[in-house]
């Protein structure tokens, strides 16, 4: 059994065959897969898709990259929006937030103001966050300490064992998915090897981040197990013993993963 802690799998590259994609993941063991929203327009969806999906479950946040078009009213809707999930066992946290540093042209007093709104009502409602966190590192973290936000997962992890460590402490996990099967991808590697397994959650990001054998092609859910094969190859352990692994972890770091079964 395995879990995809982060999968947009409402994004429109699985419009023709999104129910296929999902029983594929299933058929492949991924009993899980946390579908995050990026922003007011998808909120909705990503809740339908994940009553719809066997397994699935959802997060509600506005992307760093979706707050050009976001509007402060958004954080009202989101706040709503959450009060009326807390019921709702397929509902595990806030995300996707965080802070982009990769991508040329973001406002970045806007992308803090959303992304420090978003880790009050994170701490309001005593939810995890899923964070993104590009070239951002230590800005993510400097606002999770700030707002005493403990819990979540930092998605495609990519820095200093330092910074690792560093999320560590503060609680968090970190995700890794198809970065690491690329044997050029030294540092990444080098922490999905050596980072205590404990900190360590699976992801694909699907339809982003594909693994090294479908390279520039789409991402799809059903990759997680041999994505984490090539982890447990790295780290040279037995596979079930990082599928169990990590799925735990994921339900240490949403806890309320617990509310709903696979
Ligand atoms: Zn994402």
């Amino acid at each position: 059994m395995w879990i995809d802690t982060h999968c947009h799998l409402d994004a429109s590259e699985f419009d023709a065959d999104r129910d296929e994609v999902a029983r594929a993941a299933h058929d492949a063991g991924v009993s899980r897969v946390v579908i995050p929203s990026v922003g007011r327009g998808n909120f909705e969806t990503v809740r339908e898709l994940a009553q719809r999906v066997p397994g699935a479950v959802y997060a509600l946040g506005i992307h760093p990259l979706y707050t050009p078009r976001a509007v402060d009213a958004d954080l009202d809707r989101l706040r709503m929006e959450i009060e009326a999930s807390l019921a709702d066992p397929r509902f595990v946290g806030i995300g996707e937030i965080g802070l982009d540093y990769f991508v040329p042209g973001l406002d970045d007093a806007r992308q803090q103001f959303f992304y420090n709104e978003q880790l009050k009502l994170a701490r309001e409602f005593d939810l995890p966050v899923i964070c993104h966190v590009r070239k951002s590192q230590d800005q993510v973290l400097k606002g999770l300490r700030r707002q005493a936000v403990s819990r979540g997962i930092a998605h495609a992890f990519n820095g200093s064992f330092q910074q690792a460590q560093a999320f560590i402490d503060q609680g968090m996990h970190l995700g890794f998915g198809g970065n690491v099967t690329f044997e050029r991808a030294l540092q990444i590697r080098r922490l999905a090897e050596q980072l205590p397994l404990e900190a360590i959650v699976l992801e694909t990001d699907a339809p982003d981040i594909p693994p090294a054998w479908r390279y520039k092609a789409r991402n799809t859910p059903d990759q997680i197990p041999r994505i984490g094969a090539v982890l447990a190859e790295l780290r040279g352990i037995d596979e079930n013993a990082l599928a169990l692994g990590t799925m735990a972890n994921a339900r240490a770091a949403l806890p309320r993963l617990a509310l709903s079964s696979a």
